[in-house]
C-alpha cells in the first residue's frame, strides 16, 4: 500500500460524498473535519460503537462481512432512539498485513453497501495502524423531542421485541462450530450475525407509541435490566412468549440464548396498554413493567411456567470487558 492518503483515496473517498445537499453533507470527506446540514426542528442523535477482532467478530474474519456487521450495530443504536441515521464517521485501526487490495476491497464494499441501503453518508474517519479495530460514529435526525429513551417505562405498559431472539449466540455458536443447524436456519442465523438489519424505520414508528425503547445488544435480561433500572421499575416477561427464529426449537438453551445471549439488534420496547393495538404485528409481546418492587428485578417466567425473580443487580451484559 502506498500510504495512507491513497489508500483512503481508494477505499472510502472514492464512493462517499464530496457534497451532496440530499444527503445533508455540504462538506464531505477531506477536510480537516465535515460539514452537515442538520433538519430544522431536528435534534442532533450521535453514538459510537467500537468492534475489536478477536472480541466482537472472529480472527480472520470476511472483510465484507466486518463492515456490514459494523453498520448493522451502529445504526441499531440510532433505531432504538427513533432517530433515522445520517451521517458516519470511520476510525480505522488496521494491522500492516491487512492494508492491502484484498482485505480493503470488500471491506469497502461492505460499508458503502450497508451504508447506502439506509441512504447514510460517510463523511469522514481516521486511519491508522494497530490491532484491527473499527470505531463507527453514526449521526442522525429525530423530531425535537420526541426521540425514544430508557428511562420513561412505566409500571403496566408491555414489554415488547421487534423479532427473532437468540439469532447473535445461535449464529455464533455455529461460527464458532459448538453447535450446527440444519438449512435454511444456519443461513438466516449467519446472515442475522453478519449483517444484522437495524430497525431504523419501525425505531421512528415508535416515536409516538412506545414509552421507552432500548436496542438488544448485551441479551435481553441485560438490556432490559438497564431499561428497569433507568426507568425505576420492575418487569416479568415469560419465556413461552419469546419469539426465536423459523425452526429453532424451544428448548433451554434457545431460551438462554434469547435471555442471556448478545447481539440481537432487535429493539425492546414499553407500550402503553391503551396503545397495543398500535404495535405492528411482526413484533411480539412478551410481558408487563410491574411497579417497583424492593430490590428492582425482572420475574422470568420458564417454559414449565414457573417463575423466578432476578434481581437486576444480578443482571450483567453479556460480555463485560470489565468483570473481575
Ligand atoms: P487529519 O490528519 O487532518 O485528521 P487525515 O489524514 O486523518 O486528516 O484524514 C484526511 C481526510 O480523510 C479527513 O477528511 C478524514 O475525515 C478522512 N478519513 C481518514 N480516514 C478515513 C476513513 N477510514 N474513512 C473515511 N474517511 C477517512
Ligand atoms: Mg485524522
Amino acid at each position: 500500500m502506498s500510504s495512507e492518503f491513497s489508500l483512503i483515496n481508494e477505499y472510502f473517498s472514492s464512493w462517499a460524498p464530496a457534497c451532496d445537499a440530499d444527503l445533508g453533507v455540504a462538506l464531505g470527506i477531506g477536510d480537516d473535519a465535515a460539514l452537515l446540514d442538520i433538519t430544522p426542528g431536528q435534534q442532533l442523535v450521535a453514538a459510537t460503537d467500537t468492534l475489536v477482532e478477536g472480541i466482537h467478530f472472529p480472527q480472520g474474519y470476511d472483510p465484507y462481512a466486518i463492515a456490514t456487521r459494523t453498520v448493522g450495530v451502529n445504526l441499531s443504536d440510532l433505531a432504538a432512539m427513533g432517530a433515522t441515521p445520517r451521517w458516519v464517521t470511520l476510525a480505522l485501526t488496521l494491522p500492516p498485513e491487512l492494508a492491502n487490495d484484498t482485505w480493503l476491497r470488500p471491506f469497502s464494499r461492505g460499508l458503502k453497501q450497508a451504508l447506502s441501503a439506509h441512504n447514510v453518508a460517510l463523511v469522514g474517519g481516521d486511519t491508522s495502524r494497530g490491532p484491527l479495530t473499527l470505531t463507527l460514529t453514526v449521526m442522525g435526525e429525530v423530531t425535537a423531542g420526541s426521540a425514544l429513551c430508557r428511562h420513561n417505562a412505566q409500571p403496566g405498559d408491555r414489554i415488547f421485541v421487534s423479532g427473532a431472539l437468540g439469532d447473535g449466540a445461535a449464529a455464533l455458536a455455529l461460527i464458532e462450530q459448538r453447535w450446527s443447524a440444519p438449512e435454511p436456519l444456519r443461513e438466516y442465523l449467519l446472515s442475522r450475525y453478519n449483517a444484522p438489519q437495524p430497525a431504523v424505520e419501525l425505531g421512528s414508528a415508535l416515536a409516538a407509541v412506545a414509552n421507552s425503547a432500548i436496542d438488544l445488544s448485551d441479551g435481553l435480561l441485560a438490556d432490559l435490566g438497564h431499561l428497569c433500572r433507568a426507568s425505576g421499575v420492575s418487569a416479568s416477561i415469560d419465556c413461552r412468549l419469546l419469539p426465536l427464529a423459523a425452526g429453532m426449537p424451544r428448548d433451554a438453551q434457545s431460551v438462554e440464548w434469547a435471555l442471556r445471549g448478545g447481539d440481537d439488534y432487535r429493539l425492546c420496547f414499553t407500550v402503553p396498554a391503551a396503545l397495543h393495538n398500535a404495535v405492528p404485528a411482526n413484533c411480539s409481546d412478551i410481558g408487563e413493567i410491574v411497579a417497583a418492587g424492593e430490590p428492582l428485578a425482572v420475574r422470568v417466567i420458564d417454559l414449565a411456567g414457573d417463575s423466578e425473580e432476578i434481581a437486576l443487580a444480578e443482571l450483567r451484559g453479556g460480555y463485560d470487558h470489565f468483570a473481575g
